[in-house]
């Protein structure tokens, strides 16, 4: 089996370990055929925490592709950001993908825009009702075209919420928006890897969760797994590997 992973941090966003090359390194040493770097983007004017400086992005795109050089004949490496979708910015991402050392960008919606204009962080969610605007949000950014796939798109399975009718609407609202816009839904190894937690309504993962990925098997939308490594050695560990072989059966 030959492996693909678009979804990869490096220790310029801070939470990380290692530096690119040695992701590529991993990644050639489990023969994978393509390997996409993609380290939380910076924003010009605000520093919104766990990603790299602004002024870390130049330096950023050009080690890629000065690994692209010199390990491009043993993989296909792409250059890329995990990146929120705020329409402030709308610009800004045009940019980076003009920009010839940039190659792609996967969202990564940790925060959204609510409809008065506030920015809501996932992890502070604490009511239910603001799910379904949260899927909203995802699929706007869907539609833009600037992003390849929706990185973790249960990523509020961290809110310690109980599940009600408001999940399974933001759910809907995600698998709609994938089916209209052909986009692809990324089941996040990171999640396995963080381990269970006890939730009001029993011991799950954050994410991935359940409930959405049984009613993405009943429909035609794209999955891709996604390491989310954040240490070389999870690029191709059991969670990944194990992730790969579950969204295969499927
Ligand atoms: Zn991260
Ligand atoms: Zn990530």
């Amino acid at each position: 089996m030959s492996f693909v992973n678009y979804h990869t941090h490096c220790k310029r966003c801070k939470h990380a370990v290692g530096e690119e090359e040695d992701y590529i390194v991993e990644a050639i040493k489990h023969g994978f055929s393509e390997l996409g770097m993609s380290d939380h983007i910076p924003y010009p004017d605000v520093d919104y925490g766990a990603r790299m400086e602004y002024m870390e992005k130049d330096s950023y795109l050009d080690t890629m592709s000065a690994i692209k050089e010199k390990h491009g004949g043993k993989l296909e490496i792409y250059t890329g950001f995990e990146s929120e979708y705020l329409k402030k910015y709308d610009k800004y991402y045009q940019s980076l993908l003009d920009d010839t050392r940039c190659d792609y960008l996967i969202l990564g919606q940790h925060f959204f825009e609510m409809p008065d204009g506030k920015i809501q962080n996932v992890y502070d969610i604490n009511d239910s009702k603001l799910l379904p605007l949260y899927a909203k949000s995802c699929v706007e950014a869907m539609r833009t075209g600037y992003f390849k796939m929706l990185g973790h798109p249960d990523l509020f399975g961290v809110c310690e919420l109980k599940i009600d009718s408001n999940y399974q609407r933001a759910f809907d609202i995600l698998i709609e928006g994938a089916e209209k816009y052909n986009f692809t839904l990324e089941y996040n190894a990171n999640g396995l890897r963080r381990g269970m937690s006890r939730f009001e309504d029993g011991m799950r993962y954050q994410y991935p969760m359940d409930i959405l990925w049984d009613m993405v098997k009943d429909t035609n939308v794209e999955v891709m797994v996604g390491s989310d490594c954040h240490n070389p050695e999870q690029l191709c560990d059991e969670y990944f590997v194990n992730s790969v072989k579950k969204m295969k059966e499927r």
